[in-house]
């Protein structure tokens, strides 16, 4: 009998799952639920160029319909996955039907965390996660003239740039005393206040929201130090809550995120995780502790090992961490991890928004963060694949050529000189 792929959630993890499992390999039948209406589409853009008009929905999906056709993926739309009977080998919908596996993949991601005051269902308030969110907050932007956005992370920010390019005023509030404090080196966080206020948006940091209020017909947000924003508009970016019900009600461990090995494989050899779900312990972390990462990259990836595992090539996850960020016309692009970095150097030119910062941690090259330098990222990327150990002084001279690292001797790599 044909073996059975159940893959929960039809997004970027679950989309490529299928599509790799099926490029590996796999000759069964593969199922694809989604409890979203939608085709698997683009996320990025719902911040950036969709919020901004400049980026038509028609452009979102991520694969054609002809391509599950034609690779026999069966995509089931707004069909929620609520039950895993793992002693029978099937998974319950929310109409009370049952599908049975072999395999089964989690790819259920992540929700928005909603912010938890008085007047927070006021319909004011919109949030940046899937197409629906998307095409709300896009409606109501049209008319909006004064926005408060909640969060100064990578979703905050981008709606606040996309905001503040149609002409509407902004004020970003944000707990911590800097931009991206949890992703970002301060230098770069500097970088990115700096872009914003330039463009006329205000910041109130070290500030928590605890209502909001009716003002004048409309609504304000108030702060703990009893200031009032008023606005017509609020975006709410405070961060995500990883869909990992589904694996903890039938006792799958969950910790921070849907736990998996380096292959994918949850606490049950059957089951895989991947995506903004999924928490593992990553190659690069010094300290070896778990952790779940958001980006476009890592679910991908990540689902090209988990469905390799369940062809039965076992390849560990080591793909290089990446990530990239659109506000204004800066293209942010980051490559590896910087935590823990002790050094850095700046190549390029800051004052024309054209540079790159590599971070070293004890002489090692570790991150790249580009602005505007989407060669540097590449160049990076290769880089810190490869292992490559350019010194400080080499990246810190810009006649020096980088590129010569990139396909290196192998004594050269060994001694770390170029
Ligand atoms: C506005 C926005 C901008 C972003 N910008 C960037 C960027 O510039 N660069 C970048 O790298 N990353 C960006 N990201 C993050 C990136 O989109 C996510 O990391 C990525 O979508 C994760 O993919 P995923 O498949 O793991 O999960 P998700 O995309 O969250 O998809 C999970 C899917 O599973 C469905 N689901 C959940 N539970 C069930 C269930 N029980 N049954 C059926 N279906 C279920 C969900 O509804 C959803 O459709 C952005 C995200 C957003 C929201």
């Amino acid at each position: 009998m044909e073996k059975t792929l159940v893959i929960v959630g039809a997004s970027y993890a679950g989309a490529q799952l299928a599509a790799s499992a099926r490029e590996f390999g796999f000759g069964g039948n593969i199922v694809l639920l989604g409890d979203e209406p939608d085709a698997p589409y683009h996320r990025p853009p719902l911040s950036k160029g969709f919020l901004t008009g400049t980026y038509a929905e028609d452009r979102l999906p991520l694969r054609s319909q002809a391509f599950f056709k034609d690779e026999r993926i069966e995509w089931m739309p707004s069909t929620r996955a609520t039950y895993i009977d793992r002693a029978r080998q099937e998974i319950e919908l929310h109409n009370g039907a049952r599908i049975a596996y072999d395999h089964l993949a989690l790819t259920t991601g992540a929700r928005v965390r909603k912010l938890d005051c008085p007047g927070a269902t006021h319909e004011a308030v919109h949030y940046l996660r899937d197409l629906r969110d998307a095409r709300h907050l896009a409606r109501a932007a049209q008319t909006a003239r004064r926005a408060v956005v909640i969060g100064g992370g990578y979703i905050g920010l981008e709606a606040a740039a996309s905001l503040r390019q149609q002409g509407v005023s902004v004020t970003v509030i944000e707990t911590e005393s800097r931009l991206l404090a949890r992703v970002a080196s301060r230098w770069l966080s500097e970088y990115i206040l700096y872009a914003h206020t330039d463009r006329g948006v205000a910041f109130e940091f070290g500030r928590k929201v605890v209502g909001v209020r009716p003002s004048n017909g409309g609504v304000a947000v108030e702060l703990d130090d009893g200031s009032r924003l008023p606005a017509d508009l609020i975006v709410v970016g405070i961060g995500v809550i990883p869909n990992t019900e589904l694996a903890s009600d039938s006792g799958l461990t969950v910790a921070g995120g849907i736990a998996v090995d380096a292959f994918a494989r949850t606490s049950d050899p059957l089951i895989f995780a991947a995506g903004d779900c999924a928490s593992f312990v990553p190659h690069w972390a010094p300290e070896g502790a778990a952790c779940r990462i958001e980006s476009v990259q890592n679910a991908n990836d990540m689902a090209k090992t988990a469905a390799s595992a369940i062809v039965g090539r076992m390849e560990p996850y080591g793909a290089l961490p990446w990530f990239w960020s659109d506000q204004y016309n800066i293209k942010l692009q980051m490559a590896g991890v910087n935590a823990g970095f002790t050094e850095f150097v700046v190549r390029g030119s800051v004052e024309d928004h054209k540079f790159s910062l590599f971070y070293f941690r004890e002489k090692k090259l570790i991150a790249v963060d580009s602005i505007n330098r989407p060669q540097d990222h590449m160049l990076a990327r290769k880089l810190l694949t490869c292992g490559a150990q350019p010194t400080l002084a080499q990246v810190g001279d810009p006649t020096f050529d980088l590129k010569s690292f990139e396909t290196p001797p192998a004594n050269q790599l060994a001694q770390g000189v170029a």
